[in-house]
C-alpha cells in the first residue's frame, strides 16, 4: 500500500482495491472494507451537515467493535480532533477529560455492557448506531478538505493516568500514521492477517498498533468487547486468529486461565505472533506465556506521547530476555544523565506528540525546543536492544542506592502461587523504604514469612521490602497495568 497521510486513507485505499476483504469482525457480525469505508463516509457527513468544524474535538465513547471504529475515523476524515474515551472510565474520570478537552459533541458507539450505557444515560444521550445511519448527501457549499497530516492534530489521546492526572496527548495524522505504518511492517502485518484485539481501540495501544496497524496492511480485526479470558482462547483455537496483541497482564490471565481448565492452546498452525506491549514484561509472565502457547512471546515499548511505539522485537530475532526490542527506525535516542549504562531516555523523530493540549507549562518540561523528548523512563541499550529499567518517578532512593522497583517485582513474581506484584517507596529523600504488594493467583494462600525468606534469599538487603503486603486484588487500570499512584505507602 501507499503511504496514507490521514487516518482514515487506509481503509479508502483498501476499500478501491480489495473492497470484499475483511475488515473487521465483531460480536454483531462482519464488516467489508466496503462497507466499512462506506460508514466512516456517512458519519463524516452526519457530522459536516451538522455544521462540525475542523478542529473541533469530538469524543467517541465505546467499547470495542466496528461501531466505535467507524466514528472515530469518520469524526477524524471530518477533520475533527478525534477524543477516544473507554467506558471502563468512571464517572469523574469522563467528566474531567470532558471539562479538559471541551467536546462540541459526544458521540456514543453502541453500548454493549452496562457502563457505556450507563454514560450515554447519565449524558441523555442517544447512542448512534452506524445501521441507523442513512447515507446523507453533502450539500454543494460544505466545504471540505482533507486533513493537513503535518500541521493537523488528529486524536486527542488522554495518557492511562498510572502516574497522576491523565495528560491529553494531541497527536498529528503524521504522527499515527508513520508510527502504524513502521510497527506493521516489522510485524509483517497483511491481508491474509487475522488480528485479535485484546485491548480497548479506545487507548492509543489499541487504536494505532491494533486498529490503524492493521487497516495500514489490509488485514482483519477481530474486537471482543472486552477482554475475557475464556473468550480470547475461543478465538484463537477456532476462529483462525494469526495474531494476538495485548498488555502483559492479560497475557497472563490467559495462561493462568489455560492452566487452571488443564488446557494446551499449543499454537495451532495459523498463529503466528503474540506480542505484549504497553506495560513492563515480568520475565515469569513471559515464561509462563510461552510455555502456555509453545511460542516466543514479543515485546513492545511505546508511550502515549510517541504514537505510541517506541520500540519493538522483531520477529525474525525472538528474545529470551525482556528486552523491548531495537527503537522504529526514523527515531534518535539519548540517555541523559547515564551512569552505569542507564539513563533518562529521550527520543525525537517523526512520532513525536505535537504537545499536552491546553498544557504549555507540562508539554515545556517534557519536549525541548530542538523537538526532544522526555519519556519518563530510565533505560539502557545492549548491542542496539533497548531495556526498559524503570519510570524515572518511579525509582526508589534508599542509603544512596538507586533501586528499580521492576528487580524486586521480578523476584516477588517468581514467586510459586504470586500472580503480580507492585512495589513502590514509602517516604521522601535518600532513605524511602521498600513497600511490595503481593497478589496471590487464583486459590492460592501465601504464606508471608516463606515469602520474605525467598526475598531475602534472592536480593541485596537494602532492597528488601521493609513490609509485604497481600492484597486480593491490585488496582489496575482500563489498559491492564497497575495503578501504583492509588497504592498507598
Ligand atoms: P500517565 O502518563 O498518565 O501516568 P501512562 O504513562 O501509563 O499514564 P501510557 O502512555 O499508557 O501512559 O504508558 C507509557 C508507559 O508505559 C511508558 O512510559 C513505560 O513506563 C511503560 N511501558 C510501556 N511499554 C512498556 C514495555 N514494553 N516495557 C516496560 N515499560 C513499558
Amino acid at each position: 500500500p501507499p503511504d496514507f497521510n490521514h487516518l482514515a486513507a487506509p481503509v479508502a485505499w483498501w476499500a478501491a482495491h480489495a473492497p470484499d476483504q475483511i475488515a473487521l469482525v465483531d460480536g454483531a457480525g462482519t464488516w467489508t472494507y466496503a462497507q466499512l469505508n462506506q460508514a466512516i463516509i456517512m458519519v463524516r457527513n452526519t457530522l459536516l451537515s451538522r455544521g462540525s468544524q475542523p478542529g473541533d474535538r469530538v469524543a467517541v465513547l465505546g467499547d470495542n467493535g466496528a461501531a466505535m471504529v467507524a466514528l472515530m475515523l469518520g469524526a477524524s476524515l471530518a477533520g475533527a480532533w478525534v477524543v477516544p474515551l473507554n467506558p471502563r472510565l468512571s464517572d469523574r474520570e469522563i467528566d474531567e477529560i470532558a471539562r479538559h478537552a471541551t467536546p462540541t459533541c459526544l458521540l456514543f458507539a453502541n453500548p454493549g455492557t452496562g457502563r457505556a450505557r450507563q454514560h450515554a444515560e447519565r449524558c441523555k444521550a442517544q447512542p448512534l448506531t452506524i445501521e441507523g445511519l442513512g447515507p446523507i448527501a453533502l450539500a454543494e457549499t460544505t466545504h471540505h478538505a482533507p486533513p493537513e497530516p503535518n500541521a493537523d492534530v488528529a486524536a486527542l489521546i488522554y495518557t492511562s493516568g498510572t502516574t497522576g492526572r491523565p495528560k491529553g496527548v494531541m497527536l498529528t495524522h503524521r504522527n499515527l500514521m508513520i508510527s502504524a505504518r513502521a510497527s506493521g511492517a516489522i510485524r509483517a502485518i497483511s491481508p491474509a492477517d487475522i488480528v485479535y484485539s485484546v485491548l480497548p481501540i479506545s487507548h492509543i495501544l489499541g487504536f494505532t498498533g491494533v486498529m490503524l496497524g492493521t487497516l495500514t496492511y489490509g488485514g482483519t480485526i477481530m474486537l471482543a468487547p472486552r477482554f475475557d479470558p475464556p473468550g480470547a482462547l475461543r478465538a484463537v483455537l477456532h476462529d483462525h486468529v494469526t495474531m494476538i496483541i495485548g498488555a502483559p497482564s492479560m497475557f497472563a490471565l490467559l495462561a493462568e486461565y489455560a492452566a487452571l481448565q488443564g488446557m494446551s492452546v499449543l499454537p495451532p498452525h495459523h498463529l503466528r505472533l503474540i506480542a505484549s506491549a504497553g506495560a513492563p514484561l515480568d520475565p515469569a509472565v513471559k515464561a509462563a506465556v510461552e510455555a502456555c502457547f509453545g511460542m516466543v512471546l514479543n515485546n513492545g515499548y511505546g508511550i502515549t506521547e510517541c504514537a505510541p511505539t517506541i520500540a519493538q522485537t522483531r520477529i525474525d530475532q525472538p528474545r529470551r530476555d525482556c528486552s523491548v526490542g531495537m527503537l522504529l527506525p526514523g527515531l534518535d535516542a539519548r540517555l541523559v544523565g547515564e551512569a552505569g549504562g542507564i539513563g533518562a531516555l529521550h527520543l525525537r523523530g517523526p512520532t513525536v506528540m505535537a504537545g499536552y493540549y491546553r498544557d504549555e507549562a507540562a508539554t515545556a518540561a517534557v519536549l525541548d525546543a530542538d523537538g526532544w523528548f522526555d519519556t519518563g523512563d530510565l533505560a539502557k541499550f545492549e548491542n542496539d536492544h533497548l531495556f526498559i529499567v524503570g519510570r524515572s518517578k518511579e525509582q526508589i532512593i534508599r542509603y544512596g542506592f538507586k533501586i528499580y522497583p521492576a528487580e524486586i517485582e521480578a523476584v516477588l513474581n517468581a514467586y510459586p502461587g504470586v500472580r503480580q506484584s507492585a512495589v513502590i517507596g514509602r517516604g521522601d529523600g535518600a532513605h524511602q523504604d521498600i513497600i511490595a504488594f503481593v497478589e496471590p493467583a487464583a486459590g492460592i494462600t501465601l504464606h508471608l514469612p516463606d515469602l520474605i525468606d525467598y526475598t531475602a534469599n534472592r536480593l541485596a538487603d537494602y532492597k528488601r521490602p521493609a513490609e509485604i503486603r497481600l492484597a486480593a486484588a491490585l488496582p489496575m487500570g482500563a489498559t491492564g497495568k497497575v495503578q501504583k499512584a492509588s497504592l498507598i505507602a
